[in-house]
């Protein structure tokens, strides 16, 4: 008998950005698996590389044009290595990238992701590629992402792009227009996942609240009640929430349905209602407030977490301090923050008043200051509470320790007991700066 050993190339994806990007790296490790190559465990060992790209800020863009540099010495080091690069700075720079970066052998866009493994079957025979076509719309959509053996909680996008063109984002001129996917497709992949022992499944979109409207499919809440009803899931969350678009009826079913972990994502992106206009986002501070109460009317000890943006054009040091004090009315659990940064093709970019970088720095200190003693206090609020853990593997400060999130997204790290199954009921011993500390309780307490 012949033996036919093939030896498997490896491929080492390093992924940029938001979640989607995640869960598009995840498809790649799927259909590059299914054509021959495994995942190498370091770049050293890989024999090509896969850059998944953001563009969201300059400082992001940089970091990759720096990693290219680093890449073009790895090439050299070993004939025969490839470089990809996918996602949003490709699909912005597209030919300007191979311009910059020519040792790169593939360039393609938030669209072409479907294409990767004939795109890699031509690098390897020396053909370069450049793929940014947006007009075939999202082919990706049936290739499963890769799960990792044993995960409990996956991500599933639901729909792509984004129409709302708020002034200072370059999501709609990468990702391209908003598309849903069928709910009937989201809920066969959900399904899916339940069968491999998923209890938790993290919806994704640019504004989850918009979904299906253009396609006519089911209202986002119908979805939500939909994926509820799938038996093992357990948890269901969902980013990103638009204030202007979060409605009634998805408030509600956060009091009706328990599945529903209690805990939004809903950018507020300043405190000002100047600013907010500037910005195009489409509400006031006064309604973003509302939106607030009623959740916590519907669902009391719900969590809330926001993104905010410093220093957009004309913002003046009164608008600032709005923020500060919607922040200080709202307490926060957690919020991601960042200095304006201008990106081509946006209306932002055009705008005169820009605020001097200093000034946007020391008000990104003070906005970040502020939001630290809040996650202080919301996580030591917990402290002495019994909480369910979704455990997600050992601990990343000790391994003998679990770690996990509570349905209020809270990770915990705790000393383990003897219960079984995915679901643990942890005491929480202590808050650190972005995590609580437990222990676990014995089964039969
Ligand atoms: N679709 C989501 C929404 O509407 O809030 C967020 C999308 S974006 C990937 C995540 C966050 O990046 C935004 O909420 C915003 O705070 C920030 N961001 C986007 N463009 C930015 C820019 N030009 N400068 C600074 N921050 C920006
Ligand atoms: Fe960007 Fe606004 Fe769309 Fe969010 S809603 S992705 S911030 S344009």
């Amino acid at each position: 008998m012949v033996y036919c050993h093939v030896m498997r190339r490896s491929v080492f994806i390093k992924t940029f950005g938001c979640q989607m990007n995640a869960v598009d790296s995840a498809r790649m490790l799927s259909l590059l698996s299914s054509a021959s190559y495994r995942a190498a465990a370091t770049l050293e060992e890989a024999d090509l590389v896969l850059l998944n790209t953001c563009s969201i800020r300059e400082k992001a863009d940089q970091k990759i044009y720096s990693d290219l540099g680093t890449l073009r010495r790895w090439k050299q080091r070993r004939p025969g290595r490839l470089v990809g690069v996918g996602g949003c700075l490709a699909q912005q720079d597209g030919e300007a990238l191979r311009a910059r970066a020519p040792h790169v052998d593939i360039v393609f866009g938030t669209h072409n992701i479907a294409n990767l493994p004939e795109m890699v079957r031509r690098a390897e025979h020396r053909l370069p590629t450049l793929a940014i076509g947006m007009e075939e719309g999202i082919t990706h959509w049936d290739v499963v992402p890769h799960l990792p053996a044993g995960a409990v909680t996956a991500m599933v996008a639901i729909m792509q792009g984004c129409d709302n063109f708020c002034a200072y984002c370059v999501v709609p001129l990468v990702r391209g227009r908003e598309v849903s996917r069928p709910a009937g497709e989201i809920l066969s992949e959900i399904r899916a996942l339940a069968g491999r022992g998923v209890r938790e499944v993290v919806l994704l979109g640019q504004n989850v609240n918009s979904y299906g409207k253009k396609e006519g499919e089911i209202p986002f809440p119908e979805l939500l009640r939909r994926i509820s009803a799938v038996e093992g899931i357990s948890r269901i969350r969902f980013i990103t929430s638009h204030p202007r678009d979060l409605d009634d009826r998805t408030i509600r079913l956060f009091g009706e349905a328990a599945t529903l972990c209690p805990h939004v994502h809903l950018p507020l992106q300043s405190g000002s209602d100047r600013v907010l206009a500037a910005m195009g986002r489409g509400y006031a501070c006064a309604g973003y407030l509302a939106k607030i109460e009623a959740l916590r009317q519907v669902r009391p000890g719900m969590a809330f977490s926001s993104d905010f943006i410093v220093g957009f054009p004309g913002e003046t040091e009164d608008d600032f301090r709005e923020t500060l004090s919607v922040m200080k009315e709202i307490r926060f659990d957690s919020a991601f923050s960042f200095r304006f940064s201008s990106r081509p093709g946006t209306r932002a970019a055009e705008m005169k008043e820009k605020v001097d970088p200093l000034v946007a720095a020391d008000r990104l200190r003070r906005l970040q200051e502020l939001q630290a003693a809040h996650t202080r206090e919301r996580l030591s609020a917990r402290v002495g509470r019994e909480v369910d853990v979704l455990v997600e593997g050992a601990s990343a400060r000790d391994p003998g320790m679990r770690c996990g999130r509570t349905p209020c997204n809270k990770t915990v790290n705790f000393h383990p007991g003897s219960a079984e199954g995915p679901v643990r009921s942890v005491l929480v011993t202590g808050a650190g700066t972005h995590s609580l500390l437990g222990k676990e309780r014995p089964a039969n307490a």
